[in-house]
C-alpha cells in the first residue's frame, strides 16, 4: 500500500505527463469534469497545474501567488514573460492556428498563423516610461503600477491571440491574470496557457502566471468577478459579456461590438479602396471586430467601384440570391416574426468560407473568391448587424452627407471602428466627428489600423465601450505618484 507522500508524488508525475501531452487536467480531481460552476473542487488535489483550473476561485488564488511571484522578478522577469509569449505564440502559430479553427470552424487557417505571428509587434515593459515633474519644490514621478490580478475574457473569434496578447500587455504591467474563454474556443486556449506557463515556470519558476478556467461556464465568469484577488476586468466581446462586465461592481476594461462602415466618396483612387475593401473584409472570413462590413459609395462611382471590386477577388450576387443569404443568416426569435427588430445572427454561417455562404445563396463561384458582395438598400439586415460573415452590403449615396449619415447609422453609436477612401480632408475630418469611432482608417484597409499596413501596434482587445482604446500595457496599469518635497532636483 502506498505511503500518503507516494501517492502524492505518483499523482504529480501522472498530472506532469498528462499536461505535457496536452492531456485534462481533470485527472486530478477523479476525471471529474462536469463541474458548471467551476466550484467545489476545494481540495489541494484540485489545484491546476501549469494554470489549467476546473475551479475559478482556485485559479484567481493561484493568480495572486503568481503576481506576488512575479513582482520579486522585476522588469528582467516581466521581459522574460513577454519574450516567451511572442516567440512560443511565432513557433506555434501553424499548429494552434490549426487547433483553434478545428475547434471554432471559423474564419481561415491563413490568417489564424498570420495573427498568432503578428503578436510580435505587441509592445512590452518599454511602454511604461514614467512621467517626471521637476520644480521649485522639488521632484514628482508618477509611475505604472500594476492592478494584481485581472480577470479577463476572451472571444470566440480569436480566442488564443486575444489571451496571448492580454498576457504580453498585463504581465508587461507586472499583473497576473485568470482567463475566461468562449465554451467553443477554450480547448484551444487551454492548450496554449498551458504550454505559455509551463515555458514560465521553466524560466522563472512561476507556474499560475496566466491561468485559465478548463471548461468556462457564465458562472466560473462570475465567480472570477467576484474574486476577492481580482482588482480589474478586462473583457473582449459582444454587448452580452460587455453588459455583465459593467455590471459586475469591478471597473471594467470592455472591448466591446462594432460593425465598421465604409465610405467611398469618389475623390481617391477606386481600384485601391476596392482592393483595400477586399482585403479586409475578407480577412479571417470577416471576422475581425474592425472589418469593413457595409460600404456606402457615392451613387457616380458605384459601378466603377464595384467592377474594382469583382477584379479584386470579389463576387457579385443577384437580389434573388442576397435575399436567400438573408433567410438563412438571420435568425428570428420565436414569435415574433420578421418585424422583430433584432434577429440573432445564425452562428453556423459567422466566418463560414465565401464558397459555403454561396452554396447557401443559391450560386458556386469561382474557386479563390475572396469575399461575396451585392447593392442592398441602407437599411437591410447585412447592413444593420454585426454579422461577421465574408459578404459585403454596398450601398449608393447620393452625397457625402448622406453616406455618413447613413455610416453613422450602420456603427449604431459603438463607436468602434470606421474607414473612409478620399482625398478630400474635409470629408475625412467630417466623418471623424460625426461617428466618434477609437479607429479611424483612411485610405486603407482596416487592418492598417492595427499596424498592418500602417503606424501603430496590435493588440486584438479594442477598448471601444470603455474607452482605453488599443489595448497596451499602460491600460492595465494604476498611476501612482512619487513625490520628493524642497529635494532631489539637482539645479
Ligand atoms: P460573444 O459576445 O458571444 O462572446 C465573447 C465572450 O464573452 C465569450 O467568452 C463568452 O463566453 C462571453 N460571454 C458572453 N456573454 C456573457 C455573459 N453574459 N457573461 C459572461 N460572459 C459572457 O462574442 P464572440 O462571438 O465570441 O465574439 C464576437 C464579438 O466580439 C463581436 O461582437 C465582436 O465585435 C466582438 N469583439 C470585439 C473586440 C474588440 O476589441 N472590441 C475584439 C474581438 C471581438
Amino acid at each position: 500500500m502506498n505511503s500518503p507522500i507516494n501517492e502524492t508524488l505518483i499523482r504529480d508525475v501522472v498530472e506532469e505527463v498528462l499536461s505535457r501531452l496536452g492531456g485534462s487536467s481533470s485527472a486530478k480531481n477523479g476525471g471529474t469534469t462536469a463541474n458548471p460552476a467551476g466550484k467545489g473542487a476545494s481540495s489541494s488535489g484540485a489545484r491546476g497545474r501549469f494554470g489549467v483550473f476546473q475551479d475559478a476561485t482556485e485559479a484567481c488564488a493561484a493568480a495572486q501567488e503568481a503576481f506576488e511571484q512575479l513582482s520579486e522578478k522585476g522588469v528582467a522577469g516581466r521581459n522574460k514573460v513577454i519574450h516567451l509569449i511572442k516567440e512560443i505564440s511565432y513557433a506555434n502559430a501553424a499548429e494552434w492556428g490549426r487547433l483553434e479553427l478545428e475547434e471554432t470552424k471559423i474564419g481561415r487557417l491563413d490568417h489564424k498563423i498570420e495573427k498568432l505571428k503578428g503578436l510580435r509587434g505587441v509592445p512590452g515593459v518599454e511602454f511604461l516610461n514614467p512621467y517626471g515633474l521637476s520644480g521649485d519644490h522639488g521632484i514628482a514621478l508618477e509611475e505604472y503600477a500594476p492592478f494584481g490580478v485581472i480577470g479577463a475574457v476572451t472571444p470566440s473569434t480569436h480566442s488564443i491571440p486575444t489571451m496571448a496578447c492580454n498576457i504580453i500587455s498585463m504581465a508587461a504591467a507586472g499583473n497576473a491574470a485568470v482567463f475566461n474563454a468562449h465554451p467553443g474556443a477554450a480547448k484551444c486556449a487551454v492548450t496554449a496557457a498551458r504550454f505559455f506557463n509551463q515555458a514560465i515556470h521553466r524560466e522563472l519558476g512561476i507556474e499560475n502566471l496566466a491561468c485559465i478556467v478548463e471548461s468556462p461556464t457564465l458562472e466560473s465568469f462570475q465567480a472570477i468577478a467576484q474574486s476577492e484577488h481580482v482588482r480589474l476586468l478586462c473583457v473582449t466581446g459582444g454587448p452580452g459579456v460587455v453588459r455583465a462586465a459593467m455590471q459586475s461592481g469591478k471597473r471594467a476594461v470592455c472591448a466591446g461590438p462594432g460593425n465598421p462602415p465604409v465610405l467611398v466618396d469618389g475623390t481617391g483612387c477606386l481600384e485601391r479602396a476596392a482592393e483595400c475593401v477586399i482585403f479586409g473584409a475578407a480577412y479571417d472570413n470577416n471576422l475581425l471586430c474592425i472589418g469593413e462590413k457595409e460600404v456606402f459609395v457615392l451613387d457616380t462611382v458605384f459601378d466603377r467601384f464595384v467592377s474594382a471590386l469583382e477584379k479584386n477577388g470579389g463576387a457579385r450576387l443577384t437580389d434573388a440570391q442576397v435575399e436567400q443569404l438573408a433567410k438563412a443568416a438571420f435568425v428570428f426569435p420565436a414569435g415574433q416574426g420578421a418585424g422583430c427588430p433584432h434577429p440573432v445572427v445564425n452562428r453556423e454561417l459567422i466566418g463560414r468560407d465565401p464558397g459555403d455562404l454561396a452554396r447557401v445563396a443559391g450560386v458556386s463561384i469561382p474557386s479563390g473568391t475572396q469575399l461575396l458582395f451585392a447593392e442592398t438598400s441602407a437599411d437591410h439586415l447585412f447592413v444593420d448587424e454585426e454579422q461577421m460573415m465574408p459578404f459585403l452590403p454596398i450601398v449608393r449615396v447620393k452625397s457625402v452627407e448622406q453616406g455618413i449619415a447613413e455610416a453613422r447609422k450602420a456603427e449604431h453609436g459603438y463607436r468602434h471602428s470606421a474607414i473612409i477612401h478620399s482625398r478630400d480632408v474635409g470629408h475625412m475630418t467630417e466623418m471623424a466627428r460625426a461617428l466618434e469611432t477609437t479607429l479611424f482608417v483612411k485610405n486603407g484597409a482596416c487592418v492598417a489600423g492595427l499596424g498592418s499596413g500602417g503606424e501603430g501596434y496590435p493588440n486584438f482587445s479594442i477598448a471601444t465601450t470603455t474607452g482605453e482604446g488599443i489595448c497596451n500595457p499602460r491600460t492595465f496599469t494604476r498611476v501612482r505618484r512619487c513625490v520628493m518635497v524642497d529635494n532631489l532636483r539637482i539645479f
